[in-house]
């Protein structure tokens, strides 16, 4: 049978491997072959991105939320959530804050919460370009129309996020409720990209009822996608919902998925998470290492920032606080790498 290394060399060279071998790395994989792969994803990321680390200011819009996502800490029916909104005014003040402190990328982020209606978010993405023409808008905002998505595209968004979550619909169907599906969220993701945003899917590592063969359907999918942008990061159960006595996701098996994702797309724009600096707090120096090449620190108002509970001990202080920007770029220094000031867009 072949070697895992030559398997780990073959998915470089092809930038895909088919159901069987994935299934096969992921079941079969060891700290040795993890090293080997950890290695190869490193260097590939620095072929693309030198020692670069992009980064993007994090803005947590609100936390209202119409849907009932099993294991989000703002899904609609967690009673316990104090629930907040940012207005025009809030969001441009943390652009501010962000743009003083060297952030050229604002991520919108929130639940969908239909107070943020078109025309509410076209002003607010008017209003940022306005005064910042040199910045990235990213807008993270679920599931919208092919018509909303393209007026804000028009009106200067550059990038949206939108995690698949999984690929597999039966998986896809006890993570969330009946309502959702996930051939809408892939008709969004396709919208997206046809519209002309770099887009971004992704998935949690160590979701609940998650298997070998619907990690497997997570990276064919991708490489099926080719999205500019890949989101992963561990499940962490939060208290108040279903999922709340769930194991987490652990660290080496969200390296070992953002490894592979440099691998498949070696100009993907790849964050080391929140999440994975919620479970290690070296979980950005490992995620740099095993291919991750951007960090989105929170630069929303500090009065909000504990109420945006995705999972338990969501971390929002030290550096992951866009205001302790500093101390990451020292941390980063610290491995050869270099935070930039710039859009950091994707390369081509
Ligand atoms: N509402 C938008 C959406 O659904 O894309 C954006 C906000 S949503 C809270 C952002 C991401 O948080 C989701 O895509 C999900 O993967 C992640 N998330 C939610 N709950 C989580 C948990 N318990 N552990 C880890 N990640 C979680």
């Amino acid at each position: 049978m072949e070697d895992l290394t030559r398997l780990i060399d073959r998915l470089e060279t092809d930038q895909v491997l088919n159901r069987e071998d994935f299934i096969r790395l992921i079941r079969e994989h060891t700290p040795d072959t993890d090293e080997y792969l950890f290695q190869k994803a490193d260097r590939l990321r620095q072929q693309s991105y030198g020692n670069e680390i992009y980064i993007r200011g994090l803005i947590e819009l609100t936390n209202y939320c119409k849907n009932d996502c099993l294991y989000c800490g703002i899904r609609r029916s967690n009673r316990s959530a104090q629930r907040y909104r940012l207005d025009q005014e809030d969001i441009m003040e943390c652009c501010r804050t962000g743009y003083e402190l060297g952030f050229r990328t604002f991520v919108l982020q929130g639940g969908e919460d239909g107070w943020y209606t078109d025309e509410k978010v076209c002003r607010i993405l008017t209003s940022i370009k306005h005064d910042y023409p040199d910045c990235a808008v990213t807008l993270s905002l679920g599931e919208r129309s092919r018509k909303t998505y393209q007026a804000w595209f028009d009106a200067g968004a550059d990038r949206y996020l939108l995690r698949h979550e999984t690929a597999t619909p039966e998986h896809y169907a006890k993570l969330h409720p009946p309502e959702l599906s996930l051939a809408h969220r892939m008709e969004c993701l396709r919208d997206l990209k046809e519209i002309g945003y770099q887009t971004g899917c992704g998935f949690m590592v160590g979701s609940p009822f998650q298997t070998t063969e619907h990690l497997a359907e997570d990276l064919l999918y991708i490489h099926k996608l080719r999205p500019q942008m890949v989101g992963i990061g561990p499940f962490i159960p939060h208290h108040d919902t279903p999922f709340a006595k769930e194991p987490a996701g652990t660290v080496n098996d969200t390296l070992f998925f953002l490894a592979i994702i440099r691998l498949m797309l070696p100009k993907v724009l790849l964050p080391a998470t929140t999440a994975l600096g919620t479970i290690d707090p070296n979980g950005r120096e490992k995620g740099v290492h095993a291919g991750a090449n951007v960090i989105m620190p929170n630069l929303s108002p500090l009065s909000v920032r504990k109420k945006y509970m995705l999972y338990d001990n969501k971390i929002s202080t030290g550096e992951e606080a866009a205001e302790s920007i500093d101390s990451l770029r020292k941390r980063m220094a610290a491995i050869g790498c270099q935070v930039i000031v710039g859009r950091g867009d994707y390369k081509k």
